[in-house]
């Protein structure tokens, strides 16, 4: 077993995650390498060792992850092929490219829920759109409900919520499914984290709060406000997602608290995630760390929460694309409990993640005041 700063560890994707795991990892003097399309990615900007290829090309990711001892990601949407080659080769792949495949496929994730006898909305598989028309004519589906691409969406984009019949205009005519349109009271998530040995952490469940016209994570609070009872059945089902995926690494797991008070799951992802930026400033080891540790089979740190705190996304303005830039950041570093991340983009399009800011303070309430004022500097 090399020692730990001899490992080459390989990172397919140079966003924000990977610049965030990669600073956190300099604080161990661990500086990963990756693979993105160009040097202006965010981690670009904050690491010397990218690599220009292509994330999704067999023969790219290949010949990347062949330079590596260990190789991890901070998308899904990746090869797999030639991660599994990598593995079969004897490079470390984490988490393993059978996990990222059924991943990135919501469809097969869905099966493998059912499969499993985990909770999640009732749905049907459909090849295309003709096929969705024919169910619905045949009432086998009916109005409302959702359809979600099979591959390629995020931050909502593969998600089209059908209330009328005028909104099957806008039907995915790739593979798909359809559920449940879910009588929401709350959205949750909580990140597990397991390392080679077996050993799982859990973090604090935490509430995300959507905004409803971006379809996009609005602000998240940690802790949640929901019952012990719901905390617990949050908490035991990302336990046993991990020893059910055998996973090493890190799993987001998203969760509906529905308004007749059941917990189901939404979805899932292999890798540090959105939702567990709050664990930077409210926890004791923040996400990016014990994404290194897990994979690096170290001990894992403690996910105990430390302090009440929110999140909010700052989100590319709706009417502006061109150079990012953050004229009011002055105005909000003048608050107490605030703690900018900023991803480094060149350019700010409507409503791109370009960073988010902690608060962090003695109580919620007290967080999401000041939450409320930023918002107002933000929108002046
Ligand atoms: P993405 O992976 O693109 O974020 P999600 O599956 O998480 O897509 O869906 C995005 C959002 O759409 C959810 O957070 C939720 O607000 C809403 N949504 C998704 N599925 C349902 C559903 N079955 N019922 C009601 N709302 C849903």
């Amino acid at each position: 077993m090399k020692d730990l700063h001899q490992i080459k560890i390989g990172i397919l994707g140079g966003g924000q995650l990977g610049r965030m795991f990669a600073l956190s990892s300099a604080n161990f003097g661990i500086h990963p390498y990756f693979l993105e399309k160009d040097k202006d990615f965010p981690a670009g900007l904050v690491s010397q060792q990218v690599i220009v290829g292509d994330f999704t090309n067999e023969k790219d990711v290949y010949n990347f992850g062949k330079q590596m001892d260990l190789v991890t990601i901070e998308i899904e949407n990746v090869n797999t092929k030639a991660l599994a080659r990598l593995k079969e080769e004897g490079v470390k792949v984490f988490p393993d490219p059978a996990l990222i495949e059924m991943i990135k496929d919501k469809g097969t994730q869905k099966n493998f829920y059912k499969d499993k006898n985990l909770p999640t909305s009732d749905f049907i598989m459909l090849k295309n759109k003709a096929e969705l028309l024919e169910q619905i004519a045949t009432n086998k589906i009916t109005i409302p409900f959702v359809q979600k691409s099979r591959t390629e969406g995020y931050d909502g984009k593969g998600v089209l919520v059908v209330r009328t019949n005028e909104d099957l205009d806008r039907a995915f005519d790739n593979p798909s499914y359809v559920e449940n349109l879910v009588d929401i009271d709350k959205e949750l998530a909580v990140i597990v984290a397991r390392n080679e040995d077996g050993d799982i952490q859990t973090y604090p469940t935490v509430e995300m709060v959507f905004d409803p016209e971006a379809n996009l994570v609005d602000y998240l609070q940690c802790p949640s406000e929901i019952t012990d009872e719901h905390d617990d059945q949050c908490q035991q089902i990302a336990k046993s997602l991990a020893k059910e995926c055998n996973l090493v690494g890190l799993l987001a797991i998203e969760f509906f608290l529905t308004k007749s008070g059941e917990i189901i799951i939404n979805e899932m992802a292999p890798r540090t995630h959105n939702s567990g930026h709050i664990t930077m400033e409210a926890c004791m080891t923040s996400q990016f760390e014990q994404h290194l540790r897990s994979i690096c089979n170290m001990s894992l740190g403690s996910t105990e929460y430390i302090q009440s705190a929110v999140m909010l996304n700052l989100l590319g303005r709706k009417d502006y694309t061109g150079p990012a830039n953050y004229p009011s950041l002055q105005e909000i570093c003048k608050k107490s409990g605030v703690h900018v991340h900023i991803y480094g983009k060149k350019i700010s399009k409507p409503k791109r993640k370009m960073g988010h800011i902690n608060i962090t303070a003695a109580s919620l309430s007290e967080a999401r005041k000041t939450m409320q004022e930023i918002k107002t500097i933000l929108e002046a």
